[in-house]
This record gives structure tokens, C-alpha cells and sequence, in this order.
């Protein structure tokens, strides 16, 4: 039997990783099942969804054998991969991933590449490190406007990991992920700016219509 393919797109929050999934999705004319970690709760807990709000079914998942109804699949997503880990995840992700590519099944996974400490997310490495089509995608700098690698936090805890979107979280370039945690770019430039506020927003919305181009 032929192997199946393993593809990985990761970056920061906010770079449309969950609309290249769609786009996945959309592209397979035969059976495509769709998983998130079963803690991740923050939109819904049966679908995969961008920021934007379009979506797809997707099953919670906390060990290996949630993944049985995957078997005669044509094509596996994986949203979130970097979770697929202890204490979230039983089993080695890796290596399920490995034993679907065997039986056929493409396999397609979305994460974050590295965590706001800086700090890589160990499986989303292990995956890339054992894939075919490695993507890294970038967000809008929300200090700058240019290409952001790093998701910057400014509320929330000290924990490494924690649950949020753009509530304690926004996308920074390598430049401006190396400011003072707790300071949003809200905060950084003042309220009044109005010229830098229409150009961050004109690069936002700009990145977003491109990822809906491709999703639809
Ligand atoms: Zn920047």
C-alpha cells in the first residue's frame, strides 16, 4: 500500500493555521475526520475553527484509541498538534501519526511552532522533523505591521501554558517579541495613534482576505 502523506503547518497564533486545515479539508473529495485535544475548549467543542468563524466537525481526543473512528479515513487533521502531549494526550502522538501514514491516510497537522516563553513545542518539532510538507505561516506584527514568528503575551499568568486568544494574546516579530511581557501594543503606542491603528488594521484585514480566498 502506498504511504500516506504527512504534512505540517506551525507558527504563531493568529496565522491562519486552522484555515490551511480547512483548505486541506475542502481540496479531499473522500473521508477527512478532523482532531483537537480534548481540553481545548475555547471556541466549541466539536469544531475546528479560525478566527474568522467557518469550521468543521472535529472529535476531542485524549488517547490513542479515541482515534480508532479515523480508520478508513482518506485524510486525518490534527489542530493544535503541539498539545498532543503529556499531560493532555496518553499515548505517543508521533507514533499513531506514523501508524495511520502506514494503513494510507494522509495526515495534516496545524500548531504552534514555539510558545511565548520562546521555548519550542517539542511535538510540533518531532512532527516536522518526520514530514513530507513542512509550511511555516507568519502573522501581522501588532506593534510593527510586518511578518510576526511570535506569539507575544500580555495578560493572563505567568504559565507557560495557558488557554487565551486575543484577549492575552497578539502576534509580534522577532523585533518586538523582545519588549517587556504585560505591555500590549495597545498600550505600548497610547490610544491616539490613529495612522499606525488603520495601518496594522489595513495589514490584518489584507492577510485575512487572502486566507478566506483560499479556504472558500
Ligand atoms: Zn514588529
Amino acid at each position: 500500500m502506498k504511504r500516506g502523506l504527512l504534512e505540517i503547518v506551525s507558527g504563531p497564533m493568529f496565522a491562519g493555521k486552522s484555515s490551511f486545515l480547512l483548505k486541506r479539508a475542502n481540496e479531499c473529495s473522500g473521508k477527512v475526520v478532523a482532531f483537537k485535544p480534548a481540553f481545548d475548549t475555547r471556541y466549541s467543542n466539536t469544531e475546528v475553527k479560525t478566527h474568522n468563524g467557518t469550521g468543521i466537525v472535529a472529535i476531542n481526543v485524549s488517547k490513542p484509541a479515541d482515534l480508532k473512528v479515523a480508520q478508513d479515513a482518506e485524510m486525518v487533521l490534527f489542530d493544535e498538534i503541539q498539545f498532543f502531549d503529556a499531560p493532555h494526550y496518553s499515548g505517543s502522538i508521533v507514533d499513531d501519526i506514523n501508524s495511520m501514514l502506514d494503513k494510507g491516510i494522509n495526515v495534516v497537522c496545524a500548531g504552534l511552532d514555539t510558545s511565548w516563553q520562546g521555548n519550542d513545542f517539542v511535538i510540533t518539532k518531532r512532527v516536522e522533523e518526520t514530514a513530507n510538507i513542512v509550511t511555516k505561516t507568519t502573522a501581522v506584527c501588532s506593534v510593527c505591521g510586518e511578518p510576526a514568528t511570535r506569539s507575544f503575551k500580555f495578560g493572563g499568568s505567568s504559565a507557560e501554558i495557558e488557554l487565551g486568544s486575543a484577549d492575552i494574546y497578539e502576534p509580534r516579530c522577532e523585533k518586538h517579541f523582545l519588549q517587556p511581557h504585560n505591555i500590549s501594543a495597545k498600550e505600548l503606542r497610547g490610544e491616539h495613534d490613529h495612522a499606525w491603528s488603520q495601518k496594522i488594521a489595513h495589514a490584518i484585514e489584507e492577510k485575512k482576505r487572502k486566507e478566506t480566498a483560499y479556504v472558500a
